[in-house]
């Protein structure tokens, strides 16, 4: 499929729909916070940073052009208030990151392409693109990609990482999943790696998706399984957390771990499919190439081989550590591709 070049981009103002120009919205007045060109348009607007946050930030800008990718990651996390077993894991995952991205991007697509079709390859949305390494990947296979996330030390990491590999065709926002600053049928493939366990409202973030999605466009992203029987919580490093009641689960992890556990809300696989149906015309949950997370590439066969079992399909997929959701825009029938 052929690249197009430079379809344009206007970000709309997250208070009214409308057109910003720079960082203003004429229409109804609001302006915007603009750091190294990354536009904050996250809405509602949070509380402002705090002083430590603002430090990082000064930081990073300051530090911006001087620095490599590599140098400004230590500088991210220096300070990072966490267990040192924590921090292992985090630098572990962060050295790996740029194989990661490609790997995952990867069987994004393979298993997409089993099952939809992206229509074009003009624009690419990277849902909570931290980083940046997937959305890099997605600039090589489209002619643009948008990536957001809520967190600005990320996203000028992610700045960083495409200016080192020299890649232009990307643009950060920092928006909420909840309230994209894009313009309805836009996008032909919108990715979420890592994303969906961290969406506290996954009904509107989802309703989200489909609109900035173009009529026949694509959704893939993984999501960690709330009763998957064999691996930790990844992020409270605990077994079973989800097999809690919601509202205990944040005593369980204090209790174990002596950790808050508050960024994460893993879905089990009917929850998923529920938000999936509910959205979207299309939707296929199935079992991710575990080859991607790293896993020996042989384990990938007896997935495809539980696959092709009818009843073990969907019972595995209950307790299964992670799935994929595959969704497409619009009606089969209506399909003229
Ligand atoms: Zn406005």
């Amino acid at each position: 499929m052929e690249i197009q070049t430079n379809p344009t981009i206007t970000l709309l103002c997250p208070s009214c729909w409308g057109t910003l120009e720079q960082n203003h919205c004429p229409n109804c007045g609001e302006s915007f916070s603009q750091t190294l060109d990354i536009l904050d348009l996250r809405w509602p607007r949070p509380p402002s940073l705090t002083t430590a946050e603002e430090t990082l930030v000064t930081n990073l800008v300051t530090q911006f052009e001087t620095k490599t990718y590599r140098e400004l990651v230590t500088l991210r996390f220096q300070d990072l208030d966490a267990p040192p077993e924590f921090l292992t894991l985090y630098h572990d995952y962060q050295a790996n990151l740029q194989t990661r991205g490609r790997s995952m991007m990867d069987m994004f697509q393979t298993r997409l392409s089993e099952h939809y079709k992206i229509p074009d390859r003009q624009i690419a949305l990277d849902i909570g693109c931290g980083v940046g390494t997937s959305t890099a990947v997605l600039a090589n296979q489209f002619a643009q990609v948008i990536g957001i996330d809520p967190s600005l030390p990320d996203l000028i990491l992610a700045k960083k990482y495409c200016q080192e590999q020299h890649i232009e065709n990307t643009l950060f926002v920092q928006a909420f999943a909840q309230q994209i600053p894009l313009q309805d049928n836009l996008v032909s493939y919108v990715v979420a790696l890592n994303v969906i366990e961290h969406l506290f409202d996954v009904e509107n973030a989802f309703a989200e998706f489909h609109r900035v999605l173009k009529a026949d466009g694509c959704f893939c992203g993984d999501s960690r399984n709330r009763y998957d029987l064999f691996f930790p919580e990844p992020h409270a490093q605990l077994h079973w957390v989800g097999l809690f009641p919601r509202r205990f689960q944040p005593w369980y992890v204090r209790t174990f771990k002596e950790r808050p556990y508050v960024s994460a809300h893993l879905l089990s696989w009917l929850e998923l499919r529920r938000f999936a149906k509910h959205t979207f015309e299309q939707t296929t949950i199935t079992y991710p190439l575990v080859s991607a997370y790293g896993q020996p590439v042989q384990t990938d066969k007896w997935i495809h081989l539980l696959e092709k079992t009818p009843i073990f399909r969907h019972l595995a997929l209950i307790i299964f550590p992670s799935h994929l959701l595959l969704a497409k825009v619009g009606n089969p029938l209506s399909n003229t591709h």
